[in-house]
């Protein structure tokens, strides 16, 4: 397999007009200025906490570029779109970090509303989610400690768990797969309990519930071997997204401030190693494990294009899916979809100033990660260039 099959823009921005594509050529090269970004996230911020209205000016940039839009309406006329170019939708109520009971129940009423609106729809089969929208992180941190909870904590830990099962059970009535993500390392084990408690419980038939595994952790890679066994011990099929990592610097300084080794490998060719054996490793075990591999990278694409083909299982094999965030890595989504395999587009959704903390991670995640915006941006221009030389 050559690169050249993601060299093609034409079919990767084929959905995208020319005025739009401009206009996401600009965002990503303001992205591309580190000082501008961080300017950008201290003023937002500050903004925030302010209540200032800044709401509007974030839905006509980045809202608009990275997110399926603020309510199902506005989502439909994304996911109709991309399924032209047989291109699924992962929806994702981007609400995060919620502290009070009002606000948990809030977010789940709205996530059964998206299961329900996934299961109607045909070209959304999967939900994602974060559990720290339904409990709070507190409790979180003290679970992975392994501390003693209190009474209180402990009925606050059933209302979680009677939470997450409500999702779960939905997931299993509307035939929708829901997708745990993965947060910071610092409360993973205490997610990763609630994930494999349901995991047992749902995945009895078919992998429902799914957990997600962040391979530029150093210990990961031995965690998904062990999730398989595990999941092979006791019967049930096991649901994974494999992704690279979202929190890495956060992760590092944190270490560094209260002196522990980072769990982040020593460099990007150690988290690439992990994430290109973790889905050889999915791959090699496809009886029981149905797997989402989640990324950008052309590289780890181009890896799983030639392990299918040479492995020959089939291109839409059900238990293997590809999937990128909207507004990015378009050149493997859609030349992906083109080439015959799964692929699909996680679609976070919701009212704009809930979202803001996703975009400012795509902003920094963009910022930091040496190459990705460079990419993105050198897609986008040589797409224009090329509209250009052909209406010439
Ligand atoms: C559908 C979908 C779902 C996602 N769900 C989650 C989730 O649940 N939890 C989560 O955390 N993230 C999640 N992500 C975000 C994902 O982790 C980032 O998009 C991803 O890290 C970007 O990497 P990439 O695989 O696209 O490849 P690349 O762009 O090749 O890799 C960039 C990544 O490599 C790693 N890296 C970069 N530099 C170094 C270094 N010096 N040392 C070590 N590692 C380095 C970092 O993880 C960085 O983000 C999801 C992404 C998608 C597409």
């Amino acid at each position: 397999m050559t690169t050249s099959l993601f060299e093609n823009t034409e079919t990767a921005f084929e959905y995208q007009s020319t005025p739009a594509l401009q206009k996401a050529k600009f965002l990503f090269q303001l992205f591309g200025n580190n000082t501008l970004v961080s300017l950008g996230t201290s003023a937002t911020n500050i903004a925030l906490s302010l209540h200032l209205p800044i709401s509007s000016l974030f839905k006509i940039t980045v809202f608009n570029h990275f997110c399926g839009g603020e309510n199902f309406v506005e989502c439909t006329k994304t996911i109709q779109f991309l399924s032209t170019f047989n291109v699924g939708s992962m929806l994702n109520y981007g609400v995060e970090l919620k502290e009070t009971e009002a606000d948990f129940e809030k977010t789940i009423l709205q996530t059964l509303e998206s299961i329900s609106f996934a299961g109607k729809n045909k070209h959304v089969k999967s939900i994602c989610i974060k559990l720290t929208g339904f409990g709070r992180f507190g409790l979180f941190e003290k679970m992975d400690r392994k501390e003693v909870l209190s009474n209180t904590e402990e009925q606050e830990l059933q209302g979680i768990k009677n939470r997450f099962e409500r999702l779960c059970a939905a997931a299993k009535e509307y035939d929708v797969v829901l997708y745990v993500d993965a947060e910071e390392s610092w409360i993973q084990d205490a997610l990763d309990g609630l994930v494999e408690e349901m995991m047992e419980k749902y995945n009895q038939q078919k992998a429902v519930v799914f957990n997600t595994v962040q391979l530029y952790r150093n210990d990961r890679l031995a965690f998904l071997e062990q999730s398989i066994i595990t999941a092979k011990s006791k019967g049930y099929f096991y649901g994974v997204k494999i992704v690279r990592g979202a929190y890495m610097e956060k992760e590092r300084e944190r270490a560094i401030e209260m002196g522990y080794p980072s769990p982040i490998h020593i460099d990007k060719p150690a988290t690439d190693k992990d994430f290109n054996a973790g889905m050889q490793l999915c791959f090699t075990n496809l009886d029981i494990v149905t797997v989402c591999v989640a990324s950008q990278s052309e590289e780890s694409n181009l890896l799983a294009i030639s392990l299918i083909d040479d492995m020959n299982i089939a291109r839409n094999h059900p238990n293997i899916l590809f999937a990128q965030l909207l507004g990015m890595g378009d050149n493997i989504t859609f030349n992906m979809a083109k080439a015959g395999f799964n692929v699909c587009k996680y679609l976070p959704y919701g009212p704009v100033k809930e979202v803001i903390p996703y975009l400012i991670r795509r902003a920094q995640e963009n910022t930091s990660v040496q190459g990705q915006m460079g990419r993105e941006l050198k897609l986008i221009l040589t797409e224009l260039a090329r509209r250009k030389k052909t209406r010439c």
